[in-house]
């Protein structure tokens, strides 16, 4: 126990550190920048170790596993942030215990989102981030998100409903592209966005291996797994 603590701490510290590093030779306050600790295929105990460490926002790819460990860890407080591709069937139930969704990619998900969200114990509205694919337009990732293309469309649809509430744009950088030049695309594609929906100002960008380059390109939320608690079990 005290020790895995310690290990997260470690982690914690060295990401703090170059997301600050990023932040001081990209002239950027580190405040700008919202950590959000992916703790998806570990415990629950994990997440009220980040919590002791002053963590507030984590984000989880699955449900149900996201469900069962928001649930366990209500007491705490935390954000919760939903990363992950979804499933229209699941949406409505992932609606009611997330803050955040970061996978918006076709309306039918908002729609689900949006009525899901509706019949949820919250009167808040759900932060809705619109997921767009970095990837060349015949690449077949499996990750998700929408083409270009079609964000504006997905705004629209988000924004139409009052139990959503549209912040901004979530992006995967390809696999075996160079990060910098995907996520100078995703800020073009946030500026874009931000003149006609001027309040979706965030960018949720950048992981364990390439958070310095979304930090470059602008990311208000990094999402981080691996660097802070190590090597997942499983590959996801
Ligand atoms: C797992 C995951 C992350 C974190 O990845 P790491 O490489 O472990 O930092 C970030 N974003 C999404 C969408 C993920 O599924």
């Amino acid at each position: 126990m005290g020790d895995r603590r310690a290990q997260i701490a470690a982690g914690l510290a060295q990401t703090r550190q170059r997301i600050a590093a990023a932040c001081a030779s990209a002239g950027r306050d580190p405040s700008e920048i919202t950590l959000v600790v992916v703790t998806k295929t570990f415990p629950a105990s994990d997440v009220e170790h980040l919590h002791a460490l002053g963590v507030r926002d984590v984000g989880e790819n699955r449900h149900p596993e996201a469900a069962d460990k928001a649930a366990a860890c209500a007491a705490l407080g935390l954000h919760w942030h939903y990363v992950g591709q979804l499933q229209t069937n699941k949406a409505k139930v992932v609606a009611g215990y997330a803050d955040v969704v970061h996978s918006v990619d076709r309306i039918r998900l908002v729609r689900a989102l949006a009525s899901g969200r509706a019949a949820a114990s919250t009167t808040a509205p759900l932060d809705c981030l619109v997921q767009v694919s970095l990837d060349p337009p015949q690449a077949a990732s499996g990750r998700g998100g929408a083409a270009p293309g079609e964000v504006a469309e997905l705004a629209d649809a988000i924004a139409e409903h009052d139990t959503l509430r549209l912040r901004g744009l979530m992006a995967v950088a390809p696999l075996d592209g160079d990060p910098d030049e995907a996520f100078a695309a995703l800020a073009e594609q946030s500026a874009a966005l931000r003149r006609r929906w001027p309040q979706a100002t965030w960018i949720s960008a950048g992981m364990s291996g390439d958070l310095e380059a979304a930090v470059r390109h602008g990311a208000t939320h990094v999402r981080v797994g691996s660097a802070i608690l190590g090597t997942r079990p499983t590959a996801r």
